[in-house]
């Protein structure tokens, strides 16, 4: 079946939105792909996602065996903007043993193999005897950085100045009890990538953070190496993108005086690196080149000339308007040329009205290429 076209990114939202009040139906479980909420990652089912996002668009119930899931339901999400990746595998290893540096687990997963609770930046389990820290970058402001094969972690506590006492006594204490501490990060909301084991390399340094009520405090920072065959995760750049989206969401709403205190404390003279995946489409330079020509120096949105020239040639961006990382195509009849002010507006906006005049700028720029 076709979806209705008044199906938007925005009743996909809501559609999540009810979902976290209601929590998910047991039978309504996705069990291989989860479609993943644009700001923090959440995954959320993709089938019963758009069965009640459909609703919301049309006003008629669009029951879930009315459709088939898999890629139908997931094109259709991933043409909204969504992205639609495959589940942290339900089963995971095991045992311990069977663990290994980037291997991915959920957080009942990762409680089950350490015995441990299932909250918390740092996690005891008196059963095993292991530390379990957790560098989780989908929830906080500040961030636990590395530095080449060390990294520097963020002891507990998140309002009020930090002691060293329980967890961080433990960590602290480590290079002294052999402790096994075992790394995790997490850049999507429920996977948790295993690092593998570390140790404390040097003293905790105190260091001046703001807190969650974002007022200064001290907390204490554990330089952390890795040990044998731990490895740091390369994250997809989509996920860090993500990462920064939302941080850039929670400081547009911050005081001026809350901006001046993180830019003091946050900033450093060398900022941290870090590698990441990124899936890099081979894009067809001739319809770039075409798209610019067919626009005849006059951007295809606003249809106002190029900003400026370089080496005489108008300045304009080739933008496609089904986006390739939604599965547009790249082809002519997918792309146009725009000025940077409208790229930048498609980028942020991606309006429909916006994409119909783009549409339509193409169907009549097919005219002046069927009579070349
Ligand atoms: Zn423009
Ligand atoms: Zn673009």
């Amino acid at each position: 079946m076709d979806f209705d076209d008044r199906l938007e990114r925005r009743h996909v939202l809501a559609a999540m939105e009810k979902i976290k009040q209601e929590d998910v139906p047991e039978r309504a479980q996705s069990t291989k792909y989860d479609v993943l909420h644009p700001d923090d990652g959440r995954p959320f089912p993709p089938k019963l996602v758009l069965s009640i996002a459909a609703e919301l668009a049309t006003g008629e119930p669009l029951p879930r065996t009315k459709f088939t899931g898999g890629e139908q339901t997931n094109a259709r999400l991933r043409a909204l903007g969504f992205e639609v990746v495959p589940k942290v595998a339900t089963s995971g290893p095991v045992t311990l043993d069977a663990l290994r540096p980037g291997d991915v687990l959920t957080n009942d997963q990762l409680s089950r193999l350490f015995g441990v609770g299932n909250a918390g930046g740092m996690r005891w389990s008196g059963s095993q005897g292991r530390l379990v820290v957790i560098a989780d970058h989908t929830k906080s402001l500040y961030d636990d950085r590395w530095e080449d094969d060390v990294l520097h972690y963020t002891g507990m506590g998140r309002v009020g100045d930090q002691t060293l006492t329980g967890q961080n006594q433990r960590l602290a204490e480590q290079a002294r009890t052999g402790t096994p501490v075992h790394l995790f990060e997490v850049f999507r909301q429920n996977a948790y990538v295993y690092v593998g084991e570390v140790r404390l390399t040097g003293e905790p340094r105190r260091e001046r953070q703001l807190d969650d009520e974002a007022n200064e405090r001290w907390v204490y920072v554990f330089p952390l190496a890795l040990v044998g065959e731990a490895q740091r995760p390369v994250p997809d750049r989509r996920d860090l993108d993500r990462i920064e989206g939302n941080r850039r969401n929670v400081l547009s709403r911050a005081s001026v005086g809350e901006l001046v205190r993180r830019a003091r404390l946050g900033g450093r003279e060398q900022p941290g690196t870090r590698q990441t995946v990124v899936a890099q489409f081979e894009r067809n330079l001739a319809v770039a080149e075409l798209a610019k020509r067919l626009a005849e120096g006059r951007c295809d949105l606003c249809r106002e000339p190029a900003p400026f020239s370089v080496s005489r040639v108008p300045y304009l961006e080739c933008h496609h308007v089904v986006h390739l990382a939604q599965g547009g195509a790249d082809t002519i009849e997918n792309a146009v040329a725009l000025c940077p002010n409208c790229h930048r507006r498609m980028h942020a906006l991606d309006l429909r009205s916006d994409r119909e005049r783009l549409l339509a700028r193409i169907a009549a720029r097919d005219l002046v290429m069927s009579e070349a």
